[in-house]
């Protein structure tokens, strides 16, 4: 499809199992918002923490996304294959002195970090590294929550970027990532908005472009607990995928579409596509999944 508006969405699981209910929503929410602006839609799975991971997840992910005719625009790219460039973009942030060492627990450190190793010389190579905030406002126009604002050092404090015991962290990658794959727009669940002002402060760090960015509210249970993988949300299977695709669109409080061939169900839902018509909160009975 010719990309006229050259927008560039993503669906970026992390391959921790086959995708619940809640994760198809996303997909699905990101897939119909870049077709419906002729956009391009790349797939990126977020493999950086192998305990958690499962080695046939990407294979499932992708034939879950296709039985619900959800096709990507370039081959998936992995998180796993793209160390270096996060290895390059740290030392860069490092070098501008945007970083510090942290050897604090996590314990001593939820909620926002009071900034306790900013002036201490660590030299312990086991420390997590921490992106120093300033008192920097940032500011974004939500496309369905609307504007948000942020003081960095007050209200989200110095953030990991590279853990303790080696691993990049999301963020880092996430912004290395998105800028790589020129990803311009963001259409994800605000169980990840807090991650926004985080991804907007690295970005202006290392002098990358913003995407724009639409949160819709999670999905929840019957009983108000988000659905996720952890909480053994039922995976959505291949069965019966036309009935899971109206409930998700229902979700989205889009336009019911047609029953047809699932192919002709998403291009209806493509045609149809209205982010303003996404509800503040979903809620889904769990019944109807
Ligand atoms: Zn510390």
């Amino acid at each position: 499809m010719r990309n006229v508006n050259n927008i560039v969405g993503r669906f970026a699981p992390s391959p921790t199992g086959p995708l619940h209910f809640g994760s198809l929503v996303a997909a699905l929410a990101s897939f119909l918002d870049t077709r419906a602006n002729q956009g391009t839609w790349l797939l990126r799975i977020e493999d950086l923490d192998p305990p958690r991971e499962s080695e046939s997840a990407p294979a499932k992910i992708m034939k879950q996304l296709h039985s619900f005719g959800m096709d990507w625009d370039a081959p998936p790219m992995f998180q796993s294959t793209r160390l270096d460039a996060y290895s390059e973009a740290l030392a860069r942030l490092s070098e501008a002195g945007h970083t510090f060492l942290c050897t604090c627990t996590r314990k001593a450190t939820r909620g926002v970090y009071p900034g306790t190793c900013r002036d201490k010389q660590h030299t312990d190579q086991a420390s997590a590294i921490r992106v120093l905030t300033t008192a920097t406002s940032i500011h974004f126009d939500d496309q369905i929550l609307g504007p948000r604002a942020y003081n960095m050092e007050q209200e989200i404090g110095d953030f990991i970027i590279k853990r303790k015991d080696g691993l990049f962290a999301y963020q880092l990658a996430v912004v290395v990532d998105d800028h790589f794959q020129q990803v311009n727009r963001i259409v994800r669940g605000s169980d990840l908005l807090d991650s926004t002002p985080r991804q907007i402060f690295l970005n202006r760090c290392l002098n990358y472009p913003s995407p724009s960015f639409a949160h819709f509210p999670v999905v929840l249970g019957d009983d108000g607990q988000k659905l996720s993988k952890q909480a053994h949300a039922a995976p959505v299977t291949s069965e019966d995928s036309a009935t899971v695709l109206a409930t998700a669109l229902k979700a989205l409080g889009q336009r019911p579409v047609d029953r047809n061939p699932i192919g002709k169900m998403l291009d209806q839902a493509i045609r149809q596509w209205a982010l303003d018509q996404i509800p503040r909160q979903l809620t889904i009975p769990n019944r109807d999944l």
